[in-house]
């Protein structure tokens, strides 16, 4: 079916910067350079500078970022690793895949890590922690890294929803040994399909990840150094993230400035919990906008029945994805969370007219919800 207010857009994200992307892929394709080329390299620099470290490695996703970043940390079996149980499953796959056991945690009212259960789930065994910073929201990251730091824990930022956040002016993806990013077509900074990067200030870091990637490799020598992966970004895909990443930040301030209105338009209903969090040391890029109420399946509904399209990240714990094998950690927020988000359409394509008529279509749902409930009471 055909939306009034799409989710996202892409068939209009491509027609805004058509000529820019048609040049960068025949420009490309038309030198040849498929593999390991100029453009990877520019890119990569370029992403670096953006995010605030020495080193960008281009992957072909955010969970092989992941992956690489636990590997290159010294994980595996017997390790455990703390994140968060309101996080993609790649998060805790890429975990998984190390050998080590992933340990989850609660997040709070932000959806991202508390710094407290984070520091309460500790053990002898742990070797690494992933904060999460969801929705393009930076996780406490003061407080996470002295915790990890007090106690020999190595820190790897899943940013896959956060480039260009920022907390106290650092940009995500920065703070940790790593930082893990995703270039995923709904991303932010989406691609022509699957990518990632790992960010790093860490020179071996840079290096593993650069092995890694290409069957374990040294391109200057030849030499194997270990048994590594088959997971490049692409550069053709490079080179239409490197012309991307220039908009970025207009992106952003899109986003932020959409965020804005749906706040202006919902605020004023009671039943509605919107993603506006305390804290100026926070600059929030709004890969999501994420509303959470306890009629979420009632809205999702009438909204779908008004043409406005949305999404729910996630409608059920990992855990409960029995097939994964994972312990059901017992995380009460998390669970409610599940029940009760709803994402609104959020892009850099979206309009202020999208706002208004998705604003519409929930305000008119809660008064008649209220006004049902009012005739129910008085019975
Ligand atoms: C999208 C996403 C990932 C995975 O990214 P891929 O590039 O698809 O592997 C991991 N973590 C989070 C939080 C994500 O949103």
């Amino acid at each position: 079916m055909s939306y009034r207010v799409p989710f996202i857009d892409p068939r209009e994200h491509y027609r805004r910067i058509k000529g820019e992307i048609d040049f960068a892929i025949t420009d490309t394709l038309s030198k040849g350079d498929l593999v390991l080329r100029q453009q990877l390299r520019d890119f990569e620099q370029h992403l670096a500078d953006f995010v605030g470290v020495k080193y960008a490695v281009g992957v072909n996703s955010c969970y092989h970022a992941l992956h690489f970043s636990l590997l290159a940390a010294g994980v595996g079996p017997g390790d455990e690793v703390i994140t968060v149980g309101h996080t993609f499953v790649a998060t805790v796959s890429a975990i998984v895949h190390t050998g080590a056991k992933p340990v989850l945690v609660d997040v709070r009212e932000d959806y991202n890590l508390d710094p407290d259960k984070f520091e309460d789930a500790v053990t002898p065994r742990t070797k690494a922690v992933i904060p999460v910073h969801l929705n393009g929201r930076v996780c406490e990251m003061d407080r996470i890294a002295s915790i990890a730091e007090k106690r020999g824990i190595a820190v790897i930022e899943d940013a896959a929803q956060a480039l260009g956040a920022t907390f106290h002016g650092k940009g995500a993806g920065s703070f940790g040994l790593s930082g893990c990013f995703s270039f995923y077509p709904f991303k932010s900074l989406g691609g022509l399909g699957d990518g990632g990067a790992v960010t790093t200030n860490d020179p071996k870091i840079a290096r593993f990840a650069t092995l890694v990637r290409f069957n374990g490799e040294d391109r200057q020598t030849g030499e194997f150094h270990h048994h590594g992966y088959t997971a490049l970004l692409d550069n053709v895909q490079a080179a239409v993230l490197g012309v991307k990443l220039h908009y970025l930040p207009k992106w952003i301030e899109h986003r932020r400035k959409i965020a804005g209105l749906y706040r202006e338009g919902l605020e004023g209903i009671k039943s509605l919990r919107l993603p506006h969090f305390l804290g100026d040391e926070y600059f929030d890029s709004y890969q999501n906008y994420v509303i959470r109420t306890k009629q979420r399946n009632g809205l999702r509904q009438y909204l779908k029945d008004q043409g406005v399209e949305t999404l729910v990240h996630w409608p059920k714990p990992m855990w409960e994805h029995t097939d994964l094998g994972l312990e059901n950690p017992g995380l009460p927020e998390t669970e409610s969370i599940c029940r009760e988000v709803i994402s609104l359409p959020m892009s850099a394509e979206t309009t202020p007219e999208h706002v208004e008529i998705a604003v519409g279509c929930i305000s008119d749902f809660f008064a008649s919800h209220s006004a049902a409930l009012r005739t129910a009471s008085a019975d």
